[in-house]
């Protein structure tokens, strides 16, 4: 499986990219599509299909590397803002199996929709709550 992914092959140099920035752990690339200008993507070297099967090490890492880059990208292409996002599964909008952190860029008036406001009623958060606090504890 590890041997067909896309993301395993520009980790390992095989597929170009344009590479920000790369170390032992992970390789951080500018996404192909950008959703806005300077969009990048972290990509851990070892193959994990989502955050519930990366290791810890890479877990806590990513979010460094993040603060990091982040922090270039706000500073060299004057951002006024940073998105952070990461998909898990298809149907979280997920298209490549092999765990990705979005650092998205964003820009005053620039119009991205991320994360559309829904609704809910009291009865149901309490009914969410109630399951996910029991499964936590
Ligand atoms: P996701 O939808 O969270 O799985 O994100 C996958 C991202 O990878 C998308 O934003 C794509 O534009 C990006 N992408 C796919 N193939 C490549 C590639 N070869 N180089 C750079 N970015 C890519
Ligand atoms: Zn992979």
């Amino acid at each position: 499986m590890a041997d067909m992914c896309i993301f395993c092959k520009i980790a390992n140099g095989e597929i170009p990219s344009n590479c920000l920035y790369e170390d032992e752990l992970v390789k951080v690339i500018l996404d192909l599509s950008p959703a806005s200008k300077g969009h990048a993507l972290i990509i851990p070297k070892r193959h994990a299909k989502d955050l519930f099967e990366l290791d810890e090490e890479t877990k806590a890492y990513v979010l460094q590397v993040a603060s990091k880059v982040g922090a270039a990208l706000k500073k060299t292409l004057n951002a006024d803002g940073i998105n952070i996002m990461q998909n898990n599964g298809e149907a979280a909008g997920q298209t490549v199996m092999h765990f990705h952190m979005h650092i998205i860029p964003r820009y005053k008036g620039d119009g991205l929709q991320l994360f559309p406001s829904g609704e809910s009623t009291p009865e149901e958060l309490k009914e969410i709550r109630d399951k996910v606090v029991a499964e936590l504890n």
